[in-house]
């Protein structure tokens, strides 16, 4: 059975994942960059991944009980991510494939969400909410390829959360903790509320409740904020159901944790007939499992790349990758 190894670094996360051709995980290893307080800093994110890619790496060795020359398949997430993160993983994984003379693949970090997605939920065709720090898009497989319905034309929701959640003293990631600040406020306060035809835009929002830090109750800013950039996301979601006629929607990306977002999106989901699917928590944000998985899917459908072909692209999209398996 085919076994394959994948190295996520686009961001915050240094991930190493071993997975075979039935998704058995065989390791799932990885370490995130946190922060007392203030954002992510791209020199910062490479100096953790080069701290922590060796201990990670040796872990997911020592789990999966495999060796180096026992694995197949070695891919790492290309882009879309942090240029300086990107590249330390690139190098790892390059090195070791060149040394172990097997085959390397760069794959796409957003696809690799979306594949690990349908494996572990079981959704076949699903409109995919690909909700992260730095991502945020409609996807649907249509034509061969992954196509972007909406997205946001500034930051990721993620990082909505994570700015303001630095203007409250929170530190990263603040996603986690707005959101059970979301379930004890009462007031839901105004706030601009930005959708440009498919697309979303956040930084007015962001602005308009930093604007209100100190002047109203935290808990009922916090779930007004939450409130109303997902309640965005969730009407341009039900558009893109409605425009596609697929029936299954599939949330994913580290803000899929949110509790507040999967009851709205299932609500939504519930009144339209269509299947909502949420992979386990551990699978939505960012690991080893995403370009493990994907590397294994691409490499079992004939995919092959020449060195020259796996440098890092910051700003690959989900839309130019070919859809072949
Ligand atoms: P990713 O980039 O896919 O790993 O996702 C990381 C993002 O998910 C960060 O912006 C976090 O603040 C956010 N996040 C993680 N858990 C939650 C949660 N329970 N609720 C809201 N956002 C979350
Ligand atoms: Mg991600």
């Amino acid at each position: 059975m085919t076994i394959s190894i994948g190295f996520e670094s686009t961001a915050h996360t240094f991930g190493v994942a071993i997975v075979n051709e039935k998704c058995e995980v065989l390791a799932n290893e990885k370490h995130t960059h946190t922060t007392e307080s203030g954002g992510l800093i791209p020199r910062e994110l490479a100096e953790h991944h080069e701290k922590y890619a060796l201990p990670v790496l040796l872990a997911a060795l020592e789990k999966s009980k495999k060796k180096l020359s026992d694995i197949d398949v070695y891919a790492f997430s290309q882009g879309p991510g942090i240029g300086p993160a990107l590249k330390f993983g690139a190098y790892v994984c390059r090195a070791l494939a060149i040394e172990q003379k097997k085959p390397l693949l760069g794959v796409n970090h957003g696809v690799g969400h979306i594949e690990i997605g349908k494996a572990l939920t079981g959704a076949k065709d699903p409109l995919t909410v690909y909700a992260s720090g730095g991502n945020t898009q409609i996807i649907g497989l249509d034509r061969g390829r992954y196509r972007v319905f909406g997205e946001t034309l500034d930051v990721g929701v993620g990082n909505l959360l994570d700015s303001f959640g630095r203007s409250l003293s929170i530190g990263f990631p603040a996603g986690p903790k707005i959101d059970e600040k979301y379930f004890l406020g009462k007031n839901l306060i105004s706030l601009p509320y930005s959708v440009k035809g498919m697309d979303l835009v956040f930084s007015g929002l962001l602005t308009a409740a930093e604007q209100k830090i100190g002047k109203v109750d935290e808990n009922d800013l916090c779930f007004s904020l939450m409130h109303t950039a997902f309640a965005e996301l969730t009407e341009v979601t039900e558009r893109a159901l409605a425009h596609t006629g697929k029936k299954e929607v599939l949330l994913t990306g580290g803000v899929a944790a949110s509790r507040a977002l999967q009851q709205m999106m299932k609500t939504m989901c519930d009144e339209r007939g269509v299947d909502f699917f949420v992979p386990p928590a551990w699978a939505c944000g960012d690991s080893g499992l995403l370009p493990a998985w994907l590397g294994l899917v691409e490499y079992n459908a004939g995919i092959r790349m020449a060195l020259s072909e796996t440098t890092v692209n910051q700003r690959q999209r989900v839309d130019e990758i070919d859809v072949v398996w």
